[in-house]
Order: structure tokens, then sequence, then C-alpha cells
């Protein structure tokens, strides 16, 4: 582990982002050996990953090598130098995994959602010292995925990194999970002490979109990527569609654009100054309009109250709404965002009339 510059969430990195990779699953000695020593070879990758027990969606699907292939991966990351990591979902896993000497381990999002099988692991995980990954769980649960990294705090374990691997959904996508990137900002807001990574091969389940989500996370200043990586990629026991051979991988990093966190020098920070003090002062005159509106709802409110008048005009509304809709549209603001704010600036002046109608406090 040499050339390392810095280190995120205890693992020593080769650059300023964490680069995990390997395959979705160990399938032989071989393959586990062969995938290693080409991604050494890259000269980017700072962890090697692979699944050693799968957790399928359905039963007899391929569910990992189990113990035989901890020794495949820990001599392989042993030939080139690099630390390795598997996911765990039992503390039978965890003992196995720590005996074979595994560097890293994570939890998988199928632990995640599972308080018991959090809490397990945690226990076996108590007075080890060993960085542990913890994946957002399959639902967009932030709480969810809060409350496991807590679990693990709560019994010394020091070195916690998020993956963000995106979220189930039932709504037909592009993707194969949703990456709800408000969730992990969400998660960063709260645990800003908690690097997060992402796992643009799990969230994309096809290889085709694997850069286009890392830059994604990268302009989000993620601190890494967990990217999964094969020989023979078509020809995968799991997750085929979505893994990419380690000099395409070494392509995909090579292309990637690295943008400062923060403005460099000081014309930099003169322009955003000039932006950001031009946001303030729309963003107050806004809220300023949006309390006159409601004064304004209150108004009517009253006004419906003496004449005994229904509060809710669907006729009314509905005009609001295309009328607003087609002004917003013609400004170039997109159809989602005028909708949600529609509804909500209706909610809250349906709810402001309310309150006068019937002299509630507050509801
Ligand atoms: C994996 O990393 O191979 C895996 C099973 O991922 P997830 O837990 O995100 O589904
Ligand atoms: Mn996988």
């Amino acid at each position: 582990m040499t050339n390392s510059i810095q280190n995120i969430g205890g693992i020593p990195t080769k650059s300023e982002k964490l680069i995990i990779s390997g395959p979705c699953s160990a399938e032989t000695e071989l393959q586990v050996r062969e995938t290693v020593l080409r991604l050494a070879k890259t000269q980017k990758i700072d962890v090697i990953r692979a699944g050693i027990w799968k957790p399928r969606t359905r039963p007899n699907a391929f569910e990992g090598v189990g113990r035989v292939g901890l020794e495949w991966l820990v001599n392989a990351g042993k030939e080139v130098g690099l630390p390795v990591a598997v996911e765990v979902a039992n503390a039978q896993h965890v003992n196995d995994a720590l005996e074979s000497g595994v560097d890293i381990l994570w939890l998988g999002a199928r632990t995640t959602v599972n308080p018991f099988s959090v809490q397990e692991i945690a226990n076996a995980l108590e007075g080890v010292n060993i960085p542990v990954m913890v994946k957002n769980p399959i639902n967009p649960d932030l709480e969810l995925w809060k409350g496991a990294i807590e679990r693990l705090q709560l019994k010394g374990v020091k070195n916690i990194i998020a993956i963000h691997r995106g979220f189930s959904s039932y709504q037909k996508s592009i993707y194969r999970n949703d990456p709800m990137w408000e969730i992990p900002i969400q998660l960063k807001l709260k645990l800003p002490e908690i690097p997060i990574i992402c796992d643009p091969s799990h969230i994309t389940g096809r290889r085709d979109l694997l850069s286009l989500v890392s830059q994604k996370a990268f302009d989000l200043d993620m601190s890494g990527l967990m990217i999964e990586s094969h020989i023979t990629p078509d020809e995968a026991w799991s997750d085929a569609a979505q893994q990419i051979k380690p000099e395409v991988l070494n392509e995909l990093l090579e292309n990637l654009v690295l943008r400062n966190a923060s403005a460099t020098s000081l014309e930099q920070l003169g322009f955003l100054e000039k932006m950001r003090t031009q946001i303030d002062t729309l963003d107050e005159e806004i809220i300023q309009l949006f309390a006159k509106r409601m004064e304004v709802a209150k108004v009517i409110g009253q006004f419906k109250k003496d004449n005994k008048i229904t509060i809710l005009q669907t006729e009314r509304w509905k005009e609001i709404y295309n009328a607003r809709k087609e002004m917003a549209e013609k400004l170039g603001l997109s159809v989602e965002f005028i909708d949600v704010l529609l509804t909500t600036i209706h909610q809250e002046s349906i709810k402001q009339q309310n309150k006068v109608m019937n002299s509630l406090k507050d509801l």
C-alpha cells in the first residue's frame, strides 16, 4: 500500500477518491486471481471486492462459493498488495472473514434493511478494528441506513463508510435501483463524519450507464466508487449485465472529471459570491411573495366563512393549475418541479383557509 496520499474511512487511497473493484461473485480461484492481477495493473484500485455469500432475490440462483472463496481472495490480494473486502450477512460470515484475514467488510442492502441482522453483525464486531462499509437498505428509508451505522458505532466500530447503491422501486426506470440522490445527500447532512461512496453497478444494472452515474457521484462530492469487474463479464455467474473488464474500468476512471469541492482561486470565489448574493436576494423575495400569497388566501378564507362558501373550488383550482403550468413550461421550468410546487402551495393555502374558517390554532 505505497503511494497512498490519504485515507478514506481508515482505508489508504491512491487518489482523492476511494476506488473499489472486483467481481460481483468469486466464482473460481482462477477468475479471482486474474481479475485481481488485471485490476492491480491499472494502478487505480485501492480495494478489491468479491461476493462470497450471495444474497439472491429468488432461490436456485448461484448463492456464492462460500468459505473456500475467502482464501482465493485473500491470497490474490496479498499477491498484489491490496486490501480485500467481502459482504457479510451474519455473525458466522464475520468470524469466517476475520479468520481468513479479510481486511474490510461490508453489509449488503438486504442486510441493512434488517435491524436483527445488523445487530448480530455489530455484536460480532465488538472490539475488532476493521473498516466496515454499509450499503443503503433496499427501500428508501434514511433512518434505517442511519440506524445500521449507529448500531456499529455503538459497538465501537470506528471506520465506517456508507455505500449508496440505489433503492428498489416498483416504477419502471432505466435504472435497476433508483438512485434517489437526495437520500445520500440527507445522510451526509445528518452524519457528516461518514464518507459516502457510490456503487454505480447496482444502481444502473447495465454497463453502458456506469460512467454517467460515476460522474454524477463525483459531482455530488461523494468520496469514491465501488464498481464490479470481471475478466469475462458476459459469462459472470451473477450480475453479468453490469460488470466490466478491468481495462474498461481503467478507461472509465481515466475519463471521469474531478471537480473541486470548492472554489480554488480568488477570481472563482468572487464570481460565486456575486451569484450567491443574487440567489439570496431571490430566495428572500420568493419567501416574501409566499407570505403575501398566504395572507390573501386567509382573506379569502374569512370571506368564504362569512358567506358560507366551501374552501375547495375544484374548477378554480384546475384553472390555476393549468395556467401556471403552461406559463412555467414556457419559461423552461420542468413539469415535475412545477407540479410539486403548485400542489404544495395549494395544500398550504387550503390549510390556512381552513384555520381561518374553523378558528383552528394549528393543524
Ligand atoms: C453486491 O455488492 O454484489 C450486492 C449483492 O449488492 P447489494 O447489496 O447492493 O444488492
Ligand atoms: Mn452484484
